[in-house]
């Protein structure tokens, strides 16, 4: 399938950043810049933001996101966010595996598979995080940890659901160092990740995947990484709370 026809998404996520008070601020900046866009835009925000986040998008087109939730959708699980309650909050993407949670949190493929298919089954969009860390890319076993992580997340998703999941290709030493994949390093390994998800659901289902690029993405390389023919958006972590910045990766996605 021609890279045109599948749907582009730039991402922003907050990470552990900004009161409701500063969200709110954020997305009146963040409005003017993404109208017109070419791409969807998704801003990813901390849970106590979401409630600002969501009245500030509305009728913007801007779609909302949480940066995790739980596998069960109620319970004696303090601290924790289900699927159910996002949703009905009109929350509308969830961020799942992200590295962070990977690396400072416990989060293994196994808990990343509960939480993509009860956040499917709550009705949110899955933007599915998988990456390598730069032993193993140095070790040249990217493609097959990239493609282990994706086919164990995807465990149990079917089909039809795969409309409703997003991957985001994120190089663990690329999140947050300045360090970016080269365009070569991000399209081999999404490319890599487009024949996982065909080897499992089929060519079509692979071509149609949304796939992100996603580590140290800023106004001045998103073009060149977003122009690759398997690079199909990408997740913003940093860039994403500056909004020039980020309505600049905006307008290259658009292109
Ligand atoms: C991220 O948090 O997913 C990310 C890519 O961060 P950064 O853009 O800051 O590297």
């Amino acid at each position: 399938m021609n890279k045109a026809l599948r749907r582009a998404v730039i991402a922003g996520n907050w990470k552990m950043n900004k009161t409701p008070g500063e969200a709110a601020e954020l997305m009146e900046q963040l409005k003017p810049l993404c109208e017109g866009a070419g791409c969807g835009v998704v801003v990813c925000a901390p849970f106590v933001d979401l409630h600002a986040v969501l009245e500030a998008a509305q009728g913007t087109g801007i779609g909302v996101g949480a940066q995790n939730c739980h596998w069960e959708q109620s319970g004696a699980f303090t601290g924790e966010i289900s699927a159910p309650m996002l949703a009905s909050m009109g929350v509308q993407y969830v961020i799942i595996g992200h590295s962070e949670r990977r690396q400072y949190f416990g989060e293994t493929d196994a808990t990343v598979n509960r939480r993509v298919r009860a956040a499917l089954a709550g009705g949110l969009t899955v933007i599915l995080c998988v990456g390598e860390v730069l032993t193993q890319r140095e070790q040249g076993v990217t493609c097959e940890l990239v493609g282990m992580q994706t086919k164990i997340a995807l465990g149990g998703v079917a089909p039809e659901e795969l409309k409703n999941v997003i991957i985001a290709y994120e190089p663990v030493w690329a999140i947050g160092t300045g360090r970016t994949a080269t365009a070569e390093q991000a399209n081999e390994v999404c490319r890599a990740i487009r024949g996982t998800v065909s080897s499992l659901y089929g060519a079509a289902a692979g071509d149609a995947m949304t796939i992100q690029y996603g580590g140290s993405m800023n106004a001045g390389n998103a073009a060149e990484l977003l122009a690759q023919p398997d690079v199909d958006g990408g997740l913003i972590g940093g860039a994403s709370l500056k909004p020039a910045d980020f309505a600049a990766i905006i307008a290259a996605a658009g292109k």
